[in-house]
């Protein structure tokens, strides 16, 4: 017998990849929290029926969502992560030696301790001593912190359930207040090819918060449309020309997808996208 799992986007399109096993199943307190052993991407991550990560691409995501920022920001040493849960985030903001403290605050204890049991290459540096993971709602958390961190690393699930208060202008307004001046924050931003009304609600809620935002983009087969977008905004303009080529050079030989060329040229994103963002301006 032949098993497949299907993600269901939205109402018209379904993606199925071919598996071998059901290695875990949950339902914690949020979602559900599934493993799955699929043939073409090997262990595969799956809340509430959406591929979160894969062993085989799950890089791309965490080198863009992490790196980007980290070098763009002129001497990031103190990071928020909301979400996050599986680590692959934190695994790559460790690289950087300058960074001295790491909070990730993700909802779902569930997801760490999957993560840590099924994913130990992502999320085994959890227990990393710059690292601090606390469980609970990143909405709630942000609120609390004034003017504290150079980097918030927003890496939530979509604008749906626990995460889709993650979207809101109120949550963007309060990253603002949390991070210090030329503080950055970075969200994925869901895929370049969904629809203005989806694009448009979450990039006029992040300029409710910010003066400038920009994005940018990835290629992750296992996520919806198969390109993947993340939002970086701050107070003061940025630009990918202020990335410090010494510290890309120093995590450089770790990377397997982010090359120094797309820093440099990382906002440079397709007019088909750039309309999208354009008309939501
Ligand atoms: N790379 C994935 C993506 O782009 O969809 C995200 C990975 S990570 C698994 C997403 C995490 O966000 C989940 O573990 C989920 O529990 C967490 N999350 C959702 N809403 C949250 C909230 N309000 N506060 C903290 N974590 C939240």
């Amino acid at each position: 017998m032949e098993l497949w799992f299907t993600e269901q986007e939205q109402e018209q399109i379904r993606t199925s990849w071919k598996a071998e096993e059901v290695l875990f199943r949950s339902q914690s307190e949020f979602q559900a929290v599934d493993v799955i052993q699929t043939k073409a991407y090997g262990r595969m991550l799956v809340l509430d029926g959406c591929v979160m990560l894969t062993d085989a691409d799950e890089f791309v995501y965490h080198e863009m969502i992490a790196h980007v920022p980290a070098l763009i920001h002129k001497n990031p040493k103190r990071v928020v992560v909301i979400g996050g849960g599986d680590g692959g985030t934190v695994r790559e903001l460790l690289k950087h030696k300058g960074i001295e403290e790491i909070i990730l605050c993700e909802i779902d204890g569930v997801v760490v301790d999957t993560c840590k049991k099924f994913f130990p290459k992502v999320a085994g540096c959890l227990d990393d001593k710059r690292v601090k993971v606390k469980i609970g709602d990143g909405i709630a958390y942000m609120k609390e912190l004034n003017q504290e961190i150079d980097l918030a690393i927003i890496d939530s699930t979509d604008p749906i359930g626990p995460g889709e208060g993650l979207f809101s202008g109120e949550f963007y307004r309060s990253v603002a207040k949390a991070l210090k001046p030329g503080g950055l924050m970075v969200a994925q931003s869901e895929s370049p090819w969904y629809s203005n009304d989806i694009l448009g609600r979450i990039h006029r809620n992040i300029s409710a918060g910010f003066k400038h935002k920009r994005s940018y983009m990835g290629a992750i087969p296992t996520y919806p449309r198969g390109l993947w977008s993340w939002t970086m905004a701050g107070q003061d303009a940025f630009s990918p020309a202020d990335f410090d080529r010494a510290r890309f050079n120093d995590i450089a030989s770790g990377l397997q997808y982010l090359s120094v060329n797309m820093v440099a040229s990382v906002f440079d994103i397709p007019p088909f996208f750039r309309a999208k963002l354009d008309v939501n301006e």
